[in-house]
């Protein structure tokens, strides 16, 4: 509720939807009243009505977190769209061009980063109406893939979304003729959530559109998290912080997870990160694709750095010739991002520490905690179609 809201010391991050609106617009707008601040932690400050246009990523702002956008028009449009900055990295770096052809959302519900790379993917035709190129949106959950079809709809994405609902990715061949010219894929799986900001905000924001039911949850369990406060914690205590009685997240990409003791924590990553390691050597085996993001919401090195090792280390990265994409040659915004790969967790290999994108849960960025890898082909590696 409201009153919680002008508790929350998190601001709350609007990505403005290209497909349907500016931010030239929308500060003209719906936030209007807004008085610019310079620095992301302006915007922070209690009962202050602030936005802050982030330096990162384009074409996204954070406002003041009392302030309750959802009942604005912009919202009920789809012309504004409460998502992290973290969460805006993906779309942002795999920066799909004209001559990517088909894009693959590997988990897309509830269609945040779907949408965005649908924006990104039309703001580089100059007739955006002509666009040829498809986004696959596969969303295994049946339920949540409903959600996926109102967003991709109410965000205008339609035209250039094709909706595989209750589709496992990993039973997409990737040789059929269907998607032979699939050049980028976004994988952004079922994760710990580990990095989601335990508080009641953001996802009551998201609650009216996603149905309970369709997030598998009894009566019982709808209940949030008590993470620990995450604006004192270091990363490791967070990390402690696990055996608590933790019950139920539900994130702002309507995640859900949930996790009782260290153990089940143990467990439960084990099994992610086959999941997740899988996911990327199926996105691995795409005949024509050249670009590949992978993204998590964990703090946990398990899913995040050394999913990224073993991928690289596996046989088909190596036929196929998938590297990182250095810090070097990323995308402007991210290339200037200051977190990077943890060392730890990438086994002291500092090079792939360096490539991977990290987003700290609690810090002066303002962000949730997040993950973010991208992987290339070069043009000269051995053409895989057999
Ligand atoms: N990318 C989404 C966004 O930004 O709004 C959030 C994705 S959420 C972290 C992961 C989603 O992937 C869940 O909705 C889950 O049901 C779906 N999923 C998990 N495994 C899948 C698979 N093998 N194929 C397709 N979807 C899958």
């Amino acid at each position: 509720n409201s009153a919680d809201n002008s508790e929350a010391p998190y601001p709350r991050w609007i990505r403005i939807n290209a497909l349907k609106t500016t931010i030239e617009d929308q500060l003209e707008t719906t936030l209007a009243e807004f008085e610019r601040a310079t620095s992301v932690k302006a915007v922070r400050q209690r009962g202050s009505k602030k936005i802050f246009i982030d330096s990162n990523i384009p074409n996204l702002v954070a406002v003041s977190p009392g302030v309750d956008l959802s009942k604005s028009e912009a919202y009920k449009l789809g012309a504004i769209i409460f998502q992290d900055k973290a969460s805006c990295f993906p779309a942002y770096l795999l920066d799909p061009l004209p001559e990517d052809g088909d894009i693959v959302d590997s988990c897309a519900a509830p269609g945040n980063k779907t949408t965005h790379v649908a924006a990104v993917l039309l703001s580089h035709l100059p007739e955006p109406d002509e666009c040829s190129q498809t986004v696959h949106a596969f969303e295994r959950n049946s339920g949540r893939a409903e959600t996926l079809e109102r967003m991709v709809h109410l965000a205008g994405s339609d035209t250039v979304t094709k909706l595989h609902p209750g589709q496992d990715f990993l039973k997409a061949d990737p040789n059929s003729s269907a998607y032979k010219d699939v050049g980028a894929l976004l994988l952004d799986p079922s994760c710990s959530g580990s990095g989601i900001v335990g508080r009641d905000d953001m996802p009551k924001l998201h609650l009216p559109v996603l149905k309970q039911s369709a997030l598998g949850l009894s009566k019982k369990k709808q209940k949030y998290t008590k993470l620990p406060d995450p604006t004192k914690d270091t990363r490791k205590r967070k990390r402690e912080g696990f055996d608590e009685d933790l019950d139920v997240m539900i994130d702002d990409d309507g995640m859900v997870s949930a996790i009782d003791t260290v153990d089940e924590l143990n467990a439960r990553l084990a099994a992610l990160s086959k999941f997740q390691l899988e996911l990327l050597l199926h996105a691995f085996k795409f005949p024509t694709a050249r670009k590949i993001t992978y993204s998590t919401c964990s703090i946990h090195g398990e899913e995040n750095e050394k999913v990224v090792s073993k991928a690289l280390q596996s046989s088909i990265a190596k036929e196929r010739g998938w590297r990182l994409l250095k810090r070097t040659e990323q995308i402007r915004g991210l290339r200037e991002w200051p977190i990077r790969g943890d060392v730890e967790d990438a086994t002291g290999d500092i090079e792939l520490a360096e490539s991977c994108i990290r987003a700290n849960k609690g810090d002066e960025h303002s962000t949730m905690g997040f993950f973010l890898a991208g992987f290339v082909r070069d043009e000269k590696a051995p053409d895989n179609t057999e």
